[in-house]
């Protein structure tokens, strides 16, 4: 995208709330883009909104990248000789600006109240006149000024957009323009000093000395205005950084993703179990790809592969479908010790084990028969509860699933031939069984196992069967088959 030899992107979040798949989407292709290029991700946090972006979900979104494993070069924790790195330490610098931009006749004072503005904008409407500030304090007198003082109004700071246009190269959309009429002046400061976004990010951009502003296309409207800022900063074009626009991420109804129309936010993929690999991958696809069809990378890969020209411009469909066929296959990639510290806690929170060293063994000798099997790790705890659950019952629903005729039929087959099995292990209680059941009572593998594995493990979904059962252990086993009979 171009050859400046230090790169510096930034991925600048307003935490209202958890981070969601946008802003993750965004954070990943940063720091992918910052990785490719040996450039520096800088992680600013735009809280300038103090009533919204809360300390509590500032903490959550540096969790959220920490555990993403998208780790920043300067920013909170990290520190950088460009910082601070939150905005709402930062509060002087902006109101210095503002101070200079009304110095210098870009920014104007601006008395007009909510009001009032509303009143006009109203009536613009009605003249089907596109809305908008109207200029009204552009050129106020030394007297009007007075008046509106006496009133006791306090201005807003507004920077002044001159008439003509803004052109700039996107490094995905190309060349965009936006004609001022349709950008009104704009406010850059309230009246109690406090900045607004279009302020607070155009200068710590310049000041940041940020290379290339990736993020997402809900943004691009306000690029025209922060063009301006740089210009009443003194930059040249060729100062001004590179912007790339990502892509809309969309819902399956086509509206962009948000609450209504999917899952949202990075916390709730956390809590069912989707690995941050997973997510990541998975992220990365959604608007850009490796070049070939390719589905299955590593965050290496991903490294070595992102570049801003295979970002597409079109909208990214958001598929669950997909996200949970990348993670059930980076589940099947991890080695048994990274899936027992994976699968551990979600067991815990449960309360299926309290984390005994006795567990431990049980659940690594369980895992590798369901590694194959889901494709959330939340799924890991009704998986393998059967094997610690005390006082094991079937509960009614699967149980009346098993007390017809046909299915006690195959418990009492089952437990005739079970019973006198020395050596318990799944491959010698598969063929009895299979003896048994298919072969002498000519039963269809599905009929016949399924009430077996409902007496066994309480489910008629479950890990396979005959591992199953050698896990359980024979005594356990046989007691389960015959409770199941005398019900
Ligand atoms: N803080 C802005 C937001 O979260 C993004 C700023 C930017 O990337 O320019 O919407």
């Amino acid at each position: 995208m171009s050859n400046k030899s230090s790169v510096r992107v930034r991925f600048a979040p307003s935490p209202t709330g958890d981070l969601h798949v946008g802003n993750i989407r965004t954070a990943l292709f940063d720091w992918a883009y910052a990785r490719h290029t040996g450039g520096k991700l800088i992680f600013r946090i735009e809280d300038t909104d103090t009533e919204r972006v809360t300390d509590q979900y500032i903490q959550a979104a540096i969790d959220t990248l920490k555990w993403l494993g998208l780790n920043w070069d300067e920013g909170p924790e990290v520190g950088g000789e460009y910082g601070p790195y939150l905005q709402s330490q930062r509060l002087e610098i902006y109101a210095t600006w503002a101070d200079k931009f009304l110095a210098q006749g870009d920014a104007y004072h601006c008395y007009c109240s909510g009001e009032e503005l509303e009143e006009r904008r109203q009536l613009q409407m009605k003249n089907n006149q596109a809305p908008g500030y109207d200029g009204k304090c552009r050129n106020l007198s030394a007297t009007q000024i007075q008046e509106f003082k006496s009133q006791g109004r306090k201005p807003v700071v507004r920077m002044r957009m001159p008439d003509g246009e803004t052109t700039f190269v996107d490094a995905i959309r190309g060349e965009v323009k936006f004609e001022h009429k349709y950008v009104p002046d704009f406010v850059l400061a309230r009246a109690d000093g406090s900045p607004l976004y279009t302020l607070a990010v155009a200068v710590d951009d310049v000041l940041m000395k940020i290379t290339h502003v990736l993020r997402g296309e809900d943004l691009l409207s306000s690029t025209p205005r922060q063009i301006r800022v740089y210009q009443a900063m003194g930059l040249k074009p060729s100062e001004y950084p590179i912007f790339a626009h990502l892509p809309f991420v969309m819902g399956q109804d086509n509206a962009k993703l948000s609450k209504r129309n999917g899952e949202v936010s990075i916390a709730w993929y956390r809590e069912q179990g989707f690995l941050p690999e997973a997510i990541c991958n998975y992220l990365a696809l959604l608007g850009w790809s490796p070049g070939d069809d390719k589905e299955n990378i590593t965050m290496q890969e991903l490294v070595e592969l992102f570049t801003v020209e295979r970002v597409n411009s079109s909208p990214a469909r958001f598929d669950m479908k997909k996200l949970e066929a990348i993670n059930g296959d980076k589940i099947r990639a991890l080695t048994i010790d990274e899936f027992l510290k994976w699968a551990l806690p979600f067991l815990i929170n449960a309360k299926v084990i309290t984390g005994t060293q006795a567990e431990l063994d049980v659940v690594r000798s369980a895992l590798p028969i369901i590694q194959e099997r889901i494709v959330k790790l939340a799924e890991i705890p009704t998986m393998l509860n059967f094997l610690f659950v005390k006082n094991f019952k079937v509960e009614g629903d699967e149980m009346g699933k098993i007390v017809d005729p046909d299915s006690q039929n195959v418990l009492k087959v089952a437990l005739t031939k079970l019973e006198p099995v020395q050596s318990w292990d799944h491959v010698a209680i598969e063929s009895v069984l299979r003896v048994a059941l298919i072969e002498e009572l000519g039963l269809k593998p599905r009929i016949a196992f399924s009430a077996l594995r409902i007496a066994v493990t309480g489910s008629h979904i479950s890990p396979p069967l005959f591992e199953s059962l050698e896990l359980l252990g024979k005594e356990r086993s046989i007691a389960r088959i015959k409770a199941a009979i005398s019900n």
